[in-house]
């Protein structure tokens, strides 16, 4: 029989962890750069201009109320999503190959694609999920929770601080053909690392010559580099190259909707004369998944950013909210390195503005990241990750003393 006193503890969540120890600390120096949330200068949440004037026009209209999504969600927000995400002129979007749903953020769009692919992706055939190592480490629970196996390709060189790239093109091309292969669109988390446009073009070459899937995750958009065409480029080109594929689509971060759990998981099939119905037998299939998960997903989010997708001059505002952000997060990096280097800290600190999106992959060992903490009050993930909008012009040279200081 079941005994309950029989399940074991579960490890607490190691983000989670880190924020409440963060709020315990008393001191006025400490410095927060753990959770991957968008702080302004003064270390403040910031509602973003953009999400204030639709959430003033959304609270205009007399229709208004608190019935039930359709299982799909907001269509005027999935569509709208499509083209944000592929393209005003998309020919998937064109060619109708695109299926979309609205989800629990970017956390439930990967978790619905991952329901699908446990479900239909190459039935009673091996099949494997290849993550990057490192990355975020959410996607490792949410591929095991539907029972899909792990595995992992090199991305992070720890020698240069940069895209371990022939780790990676070797470690797919040996895959066994038709893998599901993870990739993050932009602002790869946790590294800050990207590949170049050449080196996505290469990734292509290799996924589609093994058969692969590629499955995006697409956390940052617009937030990464301020250019949402820009920050889409991978997932565009991919489109372009004919690929079937998976992508999960978030609004937490670039309209810092973290908590309304605004999101969007697309299907689009490749480029075949039948491609519509097989988008819509896909789309059938997702709906029955979505139905038994979540019944339909939570409007206020999707409400918010429909309205500014869909209307040219509230999407001009939240671009230039988006460059807001990026800008200075950008600024930030160039801050600290300046900092570093005018210290003359030991190492070298190029990939502090080579990298880009929230994070930044230091190097600094768990060791110093621990010291970190205990003796300046900085708070950071103990693979050495900063989030870098918990930085600002208070506290960055701070923050860099204390760097000097664990690195000698
Ligand atoms: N994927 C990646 C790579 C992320 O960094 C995040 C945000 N931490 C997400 C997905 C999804 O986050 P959310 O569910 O808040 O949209």
């Amino acid at each position: 029989a079941f005994r309950s006193d029989a399940v074991p503890q579960a490890p607490e969540d190691p983000l989670f962890g880190l924020m409440a120890a963060y709020r315990k600390d008393t001191s006025d120096k400490k410095v927060d750069l753990g959770i991957g949330a968008y702080r302004d200068d003064n270390a403040k949440p910031w509602i973003l201009p953009v999400v204030k004037h639709a959430d003033q026009k959304l609270h205009e209209d007399p229709n208004l109320n608190h019935e039930y999504l359709p299982i799909a969600g907001l269509a005027e927000f999935t569509n709208a999503s499509q083209k944000v995400l592929l393209g005003v002129d998309s020919l998937a979007i064109k060619e109708q190959r695109v299926r979309s749903f609205q989800t629990i953020s970017g956390t439930g769009a990967v978790h619905l694609g991952a329901l699908f692919l446990a479900k239909f992706y190459r039935q009673g055939q091996e099949k494997a999920v290849y993550l990057s190592s490192p990355t975020w480490a959410n996607h490792n629970q949410i591929f095991t929770n539907v029972q899909l196996p792990i595995k992992t390709y090199p991305y992070f060189s720890a020698k240069t601080k940069g895209l371990d790239f022939d780790g990676m093109i070797d470690a797919i091309d040996r895959a066994p053909d038709g893998s599901i292969i993870v990739l993050h669109a932009c602002a790869h988390n946790p590294t800050g690392v990207d590949p170049t446009q050449e080196q996505w073009k290469q990734i292509a070459k290799t996924i589609h010559n093994k058969n692969h899937f590629p499955f995006f995750d697409c956390a940052y958009q617009g937030f990464a580099s301020g250019d949402l065409a820009r920050d889409a480029w991978a997932i565009r080109h991919f489109i372009q190259e004919g690929f079937e594929m998976c992508i999960a689509q978030s609004y937490a971060k670039n309209f810092g909707l973290y908590g309304e759990r605004a999101g969007c998981f697309h299907f689009v099939t490749g480029p075949a004369s039948d491609a519509s119905e097989t988008a819509n037998r896909v789309a059938s299939q997702l709906a029955i998944l979505q139905r038994s998960e979540i019944s339909n997903p939570p409007a206020y989010g999707a409400r918010i950013a429909s309205l500014v997708l869909n209307d040219d001059k509230l999407f001009a505002e939240w671009e230039a909210n988006l460059r807001t952000m990026s800008g200075r997060i950008i600024d930030m990096r160039q801050k600290l390195k300046a900092a570093l280097d005018k210290m003359g800290t030991p190492g070298t600190w190029d990939h502090i503005t080579d990298q880009i999106g929230m994070f930044s992959f230091t190097g600094l060992t768990e060791k110093q990241v621990l010291r970190l903490r205990e003796e300046f009050h900085v708070y950071m993930t103990k693979n050495g990750r900063i989030s870098m909008a918990g930085l600002n012009s208070k506290n960055f040279e701070y923050f860099a003393k204390a760097v000097d200081q664990v690195v000698r």
